[in-house]
């Protein structure tokens, strides 16, 4: 079963070609020292043999259509496999969800960034393949971070965004009461061209924040662009971010620059506006941007015969969809977040 993952040491190739078959965990060790685990299918960490600071999770395609992430890791762990880099961390790879790989779409039967902190298991009767594999990730991360204890836990999820974006490159920090937000972590994004940060402002059933609640990881949601299918990704637009995962990974400590709000564009949640009858329709066209900023007073959306207003001087809306049930969320509107407890 191996074989053909150490001949071309291509781990997409050899988990979608596994993807229906029981992997029994394998490890093995490279010439230089770093011990190589299989743990499942999708799911492989290196141990370098001493020094490890950092214990880094990054994981890709629990969107299965949101390619360049899959592929930014999927190089990572090629590199890591043909020794042409060395991990000075140990770093735990995830393939969130490979079915949905196969049929390039966001998810099969759920999607699974809704699935984290137990609401797998939530709903009676309710199980698919995502619900299972969403509560084998989680058991995943944890055997990873509570198998040791280190200085620093990371973990970036690494997504696209359906919808073109005012900021190509953002990432959401999720809600953390009584945690201060890094500005070393801020930087390093920025270093990776992810210069737009969303403080959220809740609790949330993501991947991200599961592993920011439970291990009090520096934990992202990162959106990388737009989702565009295998071979079609612009790579060069990734440069930065490939640069610094690499860094992240093969150094003790990457150094970022000096935290300068002047460089970022930070916003946090302002509001979120659910659905209350089923003639919810958006004022702003279909193709409007993540992050298109509206004035007071203008209005945002209409149901029921009322306006739904914009409340604030500035709010800019993210992840609109109007076709949800009602009761859930259509769109998050954000505010400029100058003054949060960034240190
Ligand atoms: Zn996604």
């Amino acid at each position: 079963m191996f074989q053909q993952l150490m001949e071309e040491k291509d781990f997409l190739a050899f988990t979608l070609a596994n993807i229906d078959k029981v992997i029994t965990s394998h490890s093995f060790t490279l010439s230089n020292q770093t011990i190589v685990k299989i743990h499942d299918n999708g799911v492989i960490s290196f141990t370098p043999a001493t020094g490890s600071t950092k214990d880094i999770v990054l994981s890709c395609a629990i969107h299965g259509n949101e390619t360049a992430p899959i592929e930014i890791c999927n190089d990572l762990i090629q590199a890591l496999l043909n020794e042409q880099i060395q991990t000075e961390h140990r770093v735990l790879f995830l393939i969130g969800n490979p079915d949905s790989i196969l049929t390039e779409t966001r998810f099969v039967e759920e999607n699974m960034n809704r699935l984290f902190s137990g609401a797998h298991s939530k709903g009676e009767g309710l199980c698919n393949k995502e619900r299972v594999r969403a509560k084998a990730l989680e058991g995943y991360v944890s055997n990873f971070f509570l198998d040791n204890h280190v200085s620093q836990r990371i973990h970036y999820d690494l997504h696209t965004a359906i919808k073109p974006s005012k900021h190509e490159k953002f990432a959401i920090y999720p809600y953390r009461p009584g945690r201060s937000f890094s500005a070393e972590q801020i930087m390093f994004l920025a270093g990776c061209d992810v210069d737009t940060i969303l403080f959220h402002h809740e609790p949330t059933t993501t991947f991200s924040y599961y592993s920011s609640e439970q291990f009090k990881a520096d934990a992202f949601t990162v959106e990388l662009g737009k989702v565009m299918p295998f071979g079609q990704n612009e790579m060069s637009k990734f440069a930065n971010t490939r640069k610094m995962l690499n860094h992240l990974i093969t150094k003790q400590q990457v150094s970022v620059a000096e935290f300068n709000s002047d460089r970022l564009n930070l916003y946090k949640v302002s509001r979120s506006v659910n659905k209350h009858f089923d003639d919810f329709t958006f004022a702003f066209p279909k193709a409007t941007v993540n992050f298109t900023g509206f004035k007071q007073g203008e209005v945002l959306a209409t149901e029921g015969g009322k306006e739904i207003l914009i409340e604030y001087p500035y709010e800019a809306i993210v992840f609109p969809n109007e076709n949800v049930p009602v009761g859930q969320r259509t769109v998050l509107c954000l505010i400029p977040a100058p003054n949060e407890d960034i240190q």
